[in-house]
């Protein structure tokens, strides 16, 4: 059997040749359903179960939170699958997956996120957060490839912080982000350039405004923050990398999540009125110059879809139905929601709550689906359930079907490299940069 390692240097030499290679499209009908996992609520979108290939087809994010988001012209796209894949039942799927992971061992690793389906999860070697994920990728030197179960910019930092050598892989081409989408690296340049030419540059002095990206974000801005003093930060550690960049500046540009730059500001005292929203399609962001300069953190107009859903009324209604119930949302929920709530942090503040919890407890959560069933799972003891009655997962992470899953190992065997993800060397070099000042950056 073909080495990764020599999968990656036939696939290098293929691309200099000219030759297509990774991720070519393939023609094929679209036959099987998927089954969306009982809970016992409603969906958001009867396609979910209905005719997932439409997501393959169709230009939009597919069924799901993102289906009202716009999709970037130039996001990649995946071919159909081949009928094999696409009309195989659940139990050749997942005999054919372990049969592949099993030929290719060690030198192939799995990576699952938190919010990805159980059907794909349960393949996963590691289970975490994307930055999590990209960690487990760097200490894994032995690997010769990671297969990331996740979406697209998950699988750009994977690539950044693994070795060269190294292969990452995304089983469906079109799992991207919306929220990443929502600021691309024009509009955050263009927007930097109305900013110095409002603001000044770092030419007079003290840097007058900090780039900070959160980690869902493109390779692109992640490299244009390390460019430009700038950092990227994590739910988890959002905080901490404001006050690095307050250290360094009077003002941060925080893309592209306006919820948890806002939710973060809030909690260190900044008021509202002090945090512009940024539109990238108006002058100035439709902002004034007295508003950027009177700014402590100009939000970029980006958000999450999955956790945009969530609302008062659903805290005020699991408050009715259970009384002694405690309500803990993820940041990038909306501020009036975090505020409703008694407590608010990142997956892994999520997951230690519930981990923490006297059993008994009645715990609503406001986050993705996926992982709000596996919490529950995992507790027996306890309660919980998510604060949204209606079943809508992430959209582009609900890609990553295990028929994808098992045409990508199955080609690996084969001696094919499809949808290698490779971040061009300089955007990867200025990309490192932002990620080490937020590993350096100490609370
Ligand atoms: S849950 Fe939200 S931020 Fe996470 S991948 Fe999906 S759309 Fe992007």
């Amino acid at each position: 059997m073909t080495s990764v390692h020599e999968l990656i240097r036939d696939a290098a030499a293929r691309e200099r040749a000219g030759g297509s290679g990774a991720g070519r499209p393939q023609r094929a009908p679209h036959a099987r359903p998927i089954a969306l996992r009982a809970t016992g609520a409603s969906s958001c979108d009867s396609s979910l179960s209905r005719d997932p290939w439409a997501i393959d087809r169709d230009p939009g994010y597919g069924p799901g939170a993102s289906t009202g988001d716009a999709v970037p012209g130039d996001a990649p796209r995946q071919g159909p699958l081949p009928a094999r894949y696409t009309e195989a039942s659940d139990d050749e799927l997942h005999d054919w997956i372990v049969a592949a992971k099993a030929e290719l061992g060690q030198r192939v690793r799995i990576l699952g996120h938190f919010y990805q389906r159980d059907e794909v999860v349960r393949y996963a070697d590691f289970v975490g957060d994307s930055f999590m994920l990209a960690q487990a990728a760097k200490a894994s030197p032995d690997a010769e490839a990671f297969v990331f179960c996740g979406v697209h910019f998950m699988a750009e930092t994977a690539d950044i912080l693994s070795g060269p050598d190294q292969a990452v892989i995304l089983p469906n081409l079109a799992a991207g982000c919306s929220m990443a989408d929502m600021a691309t690296i024009d509009q955050v340049e263009d927007c930097w350039r109305e900013l110095t030419a409002v603001l000044g540059d770092a030419a007079d002095g003290a840097q007058p405004v900090i780039p900070v990206t959160y980690m869902n974000s493109s390779a692109a801005i992640k490299a244009f923050c390390g460019r430009n003093g700038g950092i990227v930060c994590t739910s988890s550690n959002a905080r901490t990398v404001l006050e690095w960049a307050f250290a360094r500046g009077s003002r941060v540009v925080f893309f592209p999540d306006q919820h948890l730059g806002r939710n973060t500001a809030h909690e260190m005292g900044i008021p509202e009125e002090r945090m512009p929203l940024w539109r990238p399609h108006l002058a100035l962001g439709g902002n004034t110059v007295e508003q950027l300069r009177d700014a402590r953190v100009i939000l970029w107009n980006g958000f999450c879809s999955v956790h945009k859903r969530f609302s008062v009324a659903q805290i005020e209604r699991a408050r009715a139905e259970h009384p002694d119930v405690r309500v803990i949302v993820h940041p990038e929920c909306p501020a009036d929601v975090v505020r409703a709530a008694d407590g608010a942090g990142s997956t892994e503040y999520i997951r230690a709550q519930i981990a923490a919890a006297a059993p008994g407890e009645v715990i609503a959560v406001g986050t993705e689906i996926n992982l709000v069933n596996r919490l529950q799972q995992q507790r027996p003891d306890l309660t919980v359930f998510c604060l949204d009655p209606v079943v809508c997962p992430c959209s582009t992470m609900y890609r990553i079907h295990p028929a994808y899953l098992a045409w990508t190992l199955e080609s690996l065997v084969a001696g094919e490299m499809p949808n290698r993800i490779v971040v061009d060397a300089s955007v990867a070099g200025d990309s490192r940069v932002a990620l080490e000042r937020m590993l350096a950056a100490k609370p």
